[in-house]
Protein backbone atom coordinates (compact mmCIF):
# COMPACT_ATOMS: atom_id res chain seq x y z
CA UNK A 1 0.00 0.00 0.00
CA UNK A 2 0.75 3.52 -0.60
CA UNK A 3 3.22 4.22 2.86
CA UNK A 4 1.59 7.37 4.09
CA UNK A 5 -1.88 6.88 1.92
CA UNK A 6 -4.79 9.06 3.68
CA UNK A 7 -2.75 10.03 6.34
CA UNK A 8 -0.47 12.68 4.44
CA UNK A 9 -2.92 15.42 4.82
CA UNK A 10 -2.90 14.50 8.37
CA UNK A 11 0.96 14.49 8.92
CA UNK A 12 2.33 18.46 10.50
CA UNK A 13 5.68 19.37 10.42
CA UNK A 14 7.40 18.14 14.12
CA UNK A 15 9.60 21.73 13.35
CA UNK A 16 6.84 24.76 12.34
CA UNK A 17 3.44 22.86 12.39
CA UNK A 18 2.78 23.30 8.58
CA UNK A 19 1.01 21.05 6.03
CA UNK A 20 3.35 18.04 4.14
CA UNK A 21 2.97 16.41 0.69
CA UNK A 22 4.59 13.57 -0.01
CA UNK A 23 7.20 13.83 -2.53
CA UNK A 24 8.07 9.80 -3.67
CA UNK A 25 10.46 8.62 -0.98
CA UNK A 26 10.10 11.70 1.11
CA UNK A 27 7.65 13.75 3.07
CA UNK A 28 8.40 17.41 2.75
CA UNK A 29 7.10 20.41 4.91
CA UNK A 30 4.93 22.71 2.33
CA UNK A 31 6.51 25.74 4.61
CA UNK A 32 9.17 25.21 6.09
CA UNK A 33 10.63 22.78 3.12
CA UNK A 34 12.20 20.51 5.52
CA UNK A 35 12.55 16.94 3.98
CA UNK A 36 11.41 13.96 6.25
CA UNK A 37 12.76 10.75 4.94
CA UNK A 38 10.37 7.24 4.19
CA UNK A 39 12.32 4.60 4.62
CA UNK A 40 11.46 0.32 4.15
CA UNK A 41 7.53 2.61 4.16
CA UNK A 42 8.18 4.20 7.67
CA UNK A 43 7.56 8.04 7.29
CA UNK A 44 10.17 9.47 9.71
CA UNK A 45 8.90 12.32 11.30
CA UNK A 46 11.75 13.59 13.62
CA UNK A 47 13.49 16.70 13.68
CA UNK A 48 17.39 16.45 13.74
CA UNK A 49 17.83 16.21 17.71
CA UNK A 50 14.58 13.86 18.28
CA UNK A 51 16.46 11.66 15.35
CA UNK A 52 19.92 11.98 17.36
CA UNK A 53 18.03 10.42 20.93
CA UNK A 54 16.23 8.25 19.14
CA UNK A 55 19.09 6.23 18.02
CA UNK A 56 20.40 6.16 21.26
CA UNK A 57 17.00 5.13 22.88
CA UNK A 58 16.32 2.63 20.63
CA UNK A 59 19.67 0.40 20.21
CA UNK A 60 19.60 0.57 24.24
CA UNK A 61 15.57 -0.37 24.12
CA UNK A 62 16.07 -3.52 21.46
CA UNK A 63 19.39 -4.64 23.48
CA UNK A 64 16.55 -4.86 26.91
CA UNK A 65 14.34 -6.17 25.40
CA UNK A 66 15.86 -9.30 23.11
CA UNK A 67 17.39 -9.82 27.05
CA UNK A 68 14.27 -10.37 27.88
CA UNK A 69 12.63 -12.13 25.31
CA UNK A 70 10.36 -9.15 24.52
CA UNK A 71 11.67 -8.69 20.85
CA UNK A 72 13.57 -11.91 19.18
CA UNK A 73 15.41 -12.48 15.74
CA UNK A 74 13.58 -16.00 15.53
CA UNK A 75 12.22 -16.19 12.04
CA UNK A 76 8.69 -15.65 12.21
CA UNK A 77 8.59 -14.27 15.69
CA UNK A 78 6.75 -11.04 15.33
CA UNK A 79 4.12 -12.94 12.60
CA UNK A 80 3.44 -15.38 15.38
CA UNK A 81 2.62 -13.01 17.88
CA UNK A 82 0.23 -12.27 19.69
CA UNK A 83 -1.45 -15.73 19.92
CA UNK A 84 2.08 -17.38 19.51
CA UNK A 85 5.23 -16.23 21.72
CA UNK A 86 7.89 -18.22 19.73
CA UNK A 87 10.53 -17.71 22.50
CA UNK A 88 8.27 -19.06 24.97
CA UNK A 89 9.46 -16.70 27.92
CA UNK A 90 6.78 -14.34 27.91
CA UNK A 91 3.99 -16.92 27.09
CA UNK A 92 1.19 -16.24 29.61
CA UNK A 93 1.90 -12.23 29.09
CA UNK A 94 1.04 -12.54 25.38
CA UNK A 95 -1.92 -14.65 26.67
CA UNK A 96 -3.14 -11.53 28.72
CA UNK A 97 -2.11 -9.05 25.53
CA UNK A 98 -4.53 -11.31 23.28
CA UNK A 99 -7.75 -10.90 25.91
CA UNK A 100 -6.75 -7.05 26.44
CA UNK A 101 -7.39 -6.76 22.61
CA UNK A 102 -9.80 -8.54 22.24
CA UNK A 103 -12.12 -6.50 25.02
CA UNK A 104 -10.94 -3.22 23.57
CA UNK A 105 -11.63 -4.76 19.57
CA UNK A 106 -15.22 -5.53 21.06
CA UNK A 107 -15.46 -2.28 23.15
CA UNK A 108 -14.19 0.07 19.44
CA UNK A 109 -17.19 -2.30 17.51
CA UNK A 110 -19.69 -1.62 19.76
CA UNK A 111 -19.02 1.54 20.93
CA UNK A 112 -17.81 3.61 18.02
CA UNK A 113 -18.75 1.10 15.23
CA UNK A 114 -17.62 -1.29 12.49
CA UNK A 115 -17.21 1.94 9.85
CA UNK A 116 -13.34 2.49 8.62
CA UNK A 117 -12.73 4.90 11.44
CA UNK A 118 -9.33 6.31 11.79
CA UNK A 119 -7.18 5.17 14.54
CA UNK A 120 -3.71 5.88 16.13
CA UNK A 121 -1.84 3.20 17.47
CA UNK A 122 -0.17 5.59 20.25
CA UNK A 123 3.19 3.47 20.71
CA UNK A 124 2.96 0.91 18.67
CA UNK A 125 6.04 -1.08 19.25
CA UNK A 126 6.49 -3.95 17.12
CA UNK A 127 3.01 -2.90 14.93
CA UNK A 128 0.56 -6.27 16.39
CA UNK A 129 -1.87 -4.31 17.42
CA UNK A 130 -2.42 -2.18 14.20
CA UNK A 131 -2.17 -5.53 12.18
CA UNK A 132 -4.78 -6.97 13.65
CA UNK A 133 -7.41 -3.77 14.15
CA UNK A 134 -6.33 -2.64 10.22
CA UNK A 135 -8.46 -5.66 8.42
CA UNK A 136 -10.98 -3.48 10.07
CA UNK A 137 -10.05 0.11 10.64
CA UNK A 138 -7.77 2.87 9.09
CA UNK A 139 -4.72 2.48 11.46
CA UNK A 140 -1.75 4.88 11.51
CA UNK A 141 0.96 3.03 13.85
CA UNK A 142 3.32 5.70 15.51
CA UNK A 143 6.62 5.24 17.83
CA UNK A 144 9.53 6.70 18.07
CA UNK A 145 11.56 3.02 17.46
CA UNK A 146 11.28 2.41 13.50
CA UNK A 147 13.92 -0.79 13.71
CA UNK A 148 13.60 -4.23 13.35
CA UNK A 149 12.42 -5.12 16.77
CA UNK A 150 10.26 -1.71 16.16
CA UNK A 151 7.65 -0.59 13.58
CA UNK A 152 9.57 -2.21 11.23
CA UNK A 153 9.64 -5.31 12.64
CA UNK A 154 6.66 -6.97 10.44
CA UNK A 155 8.05 -6.21 7.03
CA UNK A 156 6.25 -3.35 4.84
CA UNK A 157 4.72 -5.83 2.11
CA UNK A 158 2.55 -7.22 4.83
CA UNK A 159 1.13 -3.89 6.20
CA UNK A 160 -1.53 -2.67 5.79
CA UNK A 161 -1.41 0.48 7.83
CA UNK A 162 0.72 3.75 7.64
CA UNK A 163 3.56 3.66 9.78
CA UNK A 164 5.09 6.83 11.54
CA UNK A 165 7.88 7.48 13.73
CA UNK A 166 7.91 10.01 15.55
CA UNK A 167 8.75 10.69 19.50
CA UNK A 168 5.32 10.16 22.14
CA UNK A 169 5.53 13.56 23.67
CA UNK A 170 4.83 15.78 20.41
CA UNK A 171 2.29 14.08 17.81
CA UNK A 172 2.91 15.07 14.05
CA UNK A 173 -0.79 15.13 13.16
CA UNK A 174 -3.24 18.03 12.60
CA UNK A 175 -5.63 19.03 15.34
CA UNK A 176 -8.84 17.06 15.40
CA UNK A 177 -7.89 14.40 12.63
CA UNK A 178 -8.20 11.18 14.40
CA UNK A 179 -11.79 9.20 15.40
CA UNK A 180 -9.57 6.94 17.90
CA UNK A 181 -6.69 6.88 20.09
CA UNK A 182 -5.05 3.72 21.57
CA UNK A 183 -2.50 4.12 23.71
CA UNK A 184 -1.88 -0.16 24.03
CA UNK A 185 1.31 -0.23 26.74
CA UNK A 186 2.73 2.72 26.26
CA UNK A 187 1.70 5.61 28.04
CA UNK A 188 4.03 4.88 31.04
CA UNK A 189 6.75 5.53 28.85
CA UNK A 190 5.74 9.16 28.16
CA UNK A 191 7.91 11.47 30.00
CA UNK A 192 4.98 12.78 31.55
CA UNK A 193 1.16 11.20 30.81
CA UNK A 194 -0.65 14.47 31.98
CA UNK A 195 1.10 15.77 28.63
CA UNK A 196 0.59 12.76 26.45
CA UNK A 197 -3.26 12.97 27.13
CA UNK A 198 -2.92 16.78 25.94
CA UNK A 199 -1.44 15.72 23.28
CA UNK A 200 -3.72 12.91 22.68
CA UNK A 201 -6.70 15.13 23.48
CA UNK A 202 -5.78 17.53 20.64
CA UNK A 203 -5.21 15.41 17.69
CA UNK A 204 -8.78 13.76 18.61
CA UNK A 205 -11.49 14.93 16.58
CA UNK A 206 -14.75 16.26 18.58
CA UNK A 207 -16.38 13.59 20.71
CA UNK A 208 -13.43 10.87 19.50
CA UNK A 209 -12.27 8.26 22.21
CA UNK A 210 -9.19 7.35 23.58
CA UNK A 211 -7.84 3.73 25.37
CA UNK A 212 -5.67 3.48 27.45
CA UNK A 213 -4.62 -0.22 28.07
CA UNK A 214 -2.23 -2.61 29.33
CA UNK A 215 0.10 0.28 31.53
CA UNK A 216 0.90 -0.54 34.77
CA UNK A 217 -1.21 1.87 37.10
CA UNK A 218 -1.42 2.48 40.81
CA UNK A 219 -3.68 3.76 43.38
CA UNK A 220 -1.20 6.38 45.44
CA UNK A 221 1.63 8.19 44.27
CA UNK A 222 3.80 6.59 46.66
CA UNK A 223 2.94 3.46 44.61
CA UNK A 224 4.39 5.39 41.73
CA UNK A 225 7.47 6.33 43.71
CA UNK A 226 8.14 2.52 45.01
CA UNK A 227 7.60 1.00 41.33
CA UNK A 228 9.82 3.73 39.82
CA UNK A 229 12.71 3.43 42.25
CA UNK A 230 12.28 -0.64 41.56
CA UNK A 231 11.83 -0.05 37.65
CA UNK A 232 15.58 2.27 37.91
CA UNK A 233 17.16 -0.46 39.62
CA UNK A 234 16.67 -3.27 36.77
CA UNK A 235 17.27 -1.27 34.34
CA UNK A 236 20.48 -0.34 36.15
CA UNK A 237 21.17 -3.79 36.49
CA UNK A 238 20.49 -5.20 32.72
CA UNK A 239 23.05 -2.26 32.35
CA UNK A 240 20.89 0.61 30.66
CA UNK A 241 20.48 3.20 33.44
CA UNK A 242 19.44 5.68 30.96
CA UNK A 243 16.37 3.83 30.04
CA UNK A 244 14.56 4.50 33.33
CA UNK A 245 14.23 8.36 32.35
CA UNK A 246 11.61 7.10 29.64
CA UNK A 247 9.41 5.26 32.44
CA UNK A 248 6.65 7.36 34.67
CA UNK A 249 3.95 5.51 36.45
CA UNK A 250 0.84 6.27 36.49
CA UNK A 251 -2.16 6.45 38.93
CA UNK A 252 -5.91 6.51 39.25
CA UNK A 253 -5.72 10.05 39.55
CA UNK A 254 -4.95 10.42 35.96
CA UNK A 255 -8.13 8.68 35.15
CA UNK A 256 -10.45 11.23 37.64
CA UNK A 257 -9.14 14.39 36.21
CA UNK A 258 -12.36 14.38 33.83
CA UNK A 259 -11.34 18.10 32.09
CA UNK A 260 -9.89 16.57 28.75
CA UNK A 261 -12.39 13.11 28.81
CA UNK A 262 -14.94 11.28 30.33
CA UNK A 263 -13.01 8.31 31.36
CA UNK A 264 -14.76 5.10 32.35
CA UNK A 265 -13.08 1.72 33.65
CA UNK A 266 -13.53 -1.28 30.69
CA UNK A 267 -11.28 -3.28 33.06
CA UNK A 268 -9.67 -3.23 36.47
CA UNK A 269 -6.64 -5.99 35.92
CA UNK A 270 -6.14 -8.45 33.96
CA UNK A 271 -8.18 -10.55 36.11
CA UNK A 272 -10.53 -10.62 38.94
CA UNK A 273 -8.27 -13.18 40.55
CA UNK A 274 -5.07 -11.58 39.81
CA UNK A 275 -6.84 -8.34 41.57
CA UNK A 276 -7.41 -10.51 44.15
CA UNK A 277 -4.26 -11.63 44.59
CA UNK A 278 -2.77 -8.57 45.31
CA UNK A 279 -4.75 -7.13 47.35
CA UNK A 280 -3.99 -9.98 49.93
CA UNK A 281 -0.17 -9.50 49.45
CA UNK A 282 -0.54 -6.09 50.05
CA UNK A 283 -2.94 -6.62 53.19
CA UNK A 284 0.24 -8.96 54.39
CA UNK A 285 2.22 -5.60 53.99
CA UNK A 286 3.81 -6.09 50.59
CA UNK A 287 4.23 -2.97 48.86
CA UNK A 288 1.40 -1.98 46.36
CA UNK A 289 1.56 -4.00 43.08
CA UNK A 290 0.74 -2.33 39.61
CA UNK A 291 -2.62 -2.78 38.16
CA UNK A 292 -3.20 -3.32 34.46
CA UNK A 293 -6.85 -1.37 33.98
CA UNK A 294 -8.49 -0.49 30.31
CA UNK A 295 -9.68 3.46 30.15
CA UNK A 296 -11.53 4.39 28.12
CA UNK A 297 -11.94 8.28 27.54
CA UNK A 298 -14.35 10.17 25.55
CA UNK A 299 -13.15 13.23 24.17
CA UNK A 300 -14.53 16.50 25.98
ZN1 LIG B 1 7.91 22.88 8.50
Amino acid sequence: MNVVSGWVDRLKCPSCDGSVSQEEATVVCRTCDITYPVRAGVVQMLSEEQGALAETFNAQYDALRLKEGWASDIPGFYDALPYRDLTGRNTDAWRQRVRSYLLVRRWLENTVGTGRISILDYGAGNGWLSRLLADRYDLAAMDINEGNHGLSAIPESSRLYTVIQSSLESIPLHSDCCDAVVANASLHYTSAPEGALEEIHRILKPGGVVVIMDSPTYSSTQGVRQAMKRSHSYFCQMGFPDLANHYAGLTDALFKANDLFLYRPLRKDFSTLELLKKRFREAMGHPESARFPVWTGRKL
